[in-house]
């Protein structure tokens, strides 16, 4: 390429080196002393512009959302889409680029219908939001926001869709929370307050002290069965959300398993005492425990274990050792919790076959208690039943070391 036509039409770097020559040949057209001063101009602007793609860049890498260009028809093939899609829905940018149909073809089936149709509808309007679960790499759908506008050339005709994809998954599941929170909420409420409010004006009607003799006892027992049912409600609730928002961190101090398993069996009336079993392995390091807290866990194993067994059949609560850490257990007899149930028993709400069938009351609140207090500190809690022959939950938990008072 000759001098005159690098000059002609060129920009950037490359209209820098013709000033360069033109400047070494022709002296008088273009003075000498202008020329380092045009050069740092030059360095300047291409600082500048280095320097403006380097914010650009890290705004939308470092964005949560997902900043795209589509076609406005066509499956809205994408032709443009940032390189945060990988951290945020696993795929490769090129994915989405090469494939016109990548994006219409990850939409759940579900939503894929309604999102076609009201697409068509917004983009025809010239700007639209969306919601609609979208398949991540790694196979679980997640929630998506898109919101979009339709870009115009200067004759007014449609050009691009430009907008963006927010991952809303986590905001999604805290509303179905919430959701649930609520029905259950004012269902274990509603319930016992509508019959304390029967009760209450039951006792009111009645004045004389024949009908208070025979039936005022009963109806202020039941009252205080309600009173207590709705305490142990709002109870769990509050500790529930107290563990998931993350604001609760155990108070750790040694603790005796045998003193703390004692202190937890005098709880429970005389009858069910005497089904419970104690084995303890000796010697046992202490536990380093938030000892409330695990007394709370162990409380509600125990409870549960009476509840969902045979009357009078035993219950063991057993302490041993398990690689440096101590294991709690407490197992039980009846029909046991199925596989699939297992991987639900920890979950807010989630009450098994075994509550409906005895007509046990709960609230389907205690498993998932008992894991956030495990799971803060650093044990785990789990279930094992063949779902034939009774259940076992473990608990494993730190324990301080003998010889160097460390927890491990
Ligand atoms: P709740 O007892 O209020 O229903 P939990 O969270 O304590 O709530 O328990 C969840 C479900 O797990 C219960 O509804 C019951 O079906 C099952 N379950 C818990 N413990 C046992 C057990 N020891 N044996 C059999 N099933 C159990």
């Amino acid at each position: 390429m000759g001098r005159n036509q690098r000059r002609t039409g060129d920009d950037g770097a490359g209209k820098a080196t013709g000033d360069i020559d033109q400047a070494n040949r022709e002296p008088q057209a273009r003075p000498e002393a202008n020329v380092p001063e045009r050069d740092a101009e030059r360095r300047d602007v291409e600082r500048e512009l280095r320097a403006s793609r380097a914010r650009l860049k890290y705004l939308v890498s470092a964005n949560p959302a997902i900043i795209y260009a589509a076609k406005p028809a066509d499956n809205y093939a994408v032709t443009f889409i940032s390189e945060n899609v990988t951290t945020q829905l696993g795929y490769e940018p090129h994915e989405f680029t090469h494939n016109p149909g990548f994006w219409a073809s990850r939409l759940h089936p579900a939503d894929a219908q309604r999102v076609m149709a009201e697409s068509v509808r917004q983009v025809a309007l010239g700007e639209g939001v969306l919601e609609y679960r979208f398949l991540h790499r790694n196979g679980q759908y997640c929630w998506i926001r898109d919101e979009f506008k339709l870009t115009r050339d200067t004759d007014g005709q449609p050009l691009e869709l430009v907008g963006f994809f927010l991952n809303i998954t986590e905001h999604r599941r805290a509303e179905e929370l919430k959701h649930t929170l609520l029905s259950s909420v004012s269902h274990d409420l509603q319930t016992p307050l509508a019959s304390l409010v029967v009760s209450v004006s039951e006792l009111r009607r009645h004045r004389d002290a024949e009908w208070w003799a025979e039936h005022g006892p009963p109806r202020l027992a039941q009252l205080e069965r309600e009173a207590r049912r709705l305490l142990a409600v709002m109870t769990d609730l509050l500790d529930l959300s107290h563990l998931e928002a993350g604001g609760w961190t155990p108070a750790c101090e040694p603790y005796d398993a045998a003193d703390l398993i004692g202190g937890i069996l005098a709880r429970f009336d005389e009858s069910l005492q005497q089904r419970a079993q104690v084995r303890l392995e000796t010697p046992l390091p202490e536990l380093w425990v938030d000892g409330p807290r695990i007394a709370q866990v162990l409380y509600n194993l125990l409870d549960n274990g009476f509840k969902y067994s045979p009357t009078g059949s035993p219950v063991e609560i057993a302490a041993v050792r398990d690689n440096g850490a101590v294991r709690l257990e407490v197992r039980n007899e009846g029909a046991g919790i199925s596989l699939a149930e297992q991987v639900r028993i920890f979950d807010r709400f989630y009450r098994g076959a075994s509550a409906r069938e005895l007509g046990v009351d709960g609230t389907g609140l205690g498993l998932a208690i008992c894991r956030g207090i495990v799971e803060a500190h650093g044990g785990r809690i789990t279930v094992e039943s063949d779902g034939v022959r009774g259940t076992v939950f473990s608990v494993l938990l730190p324990a301080i070391s003998e010889r160097a008072s460390e927890t491990v």
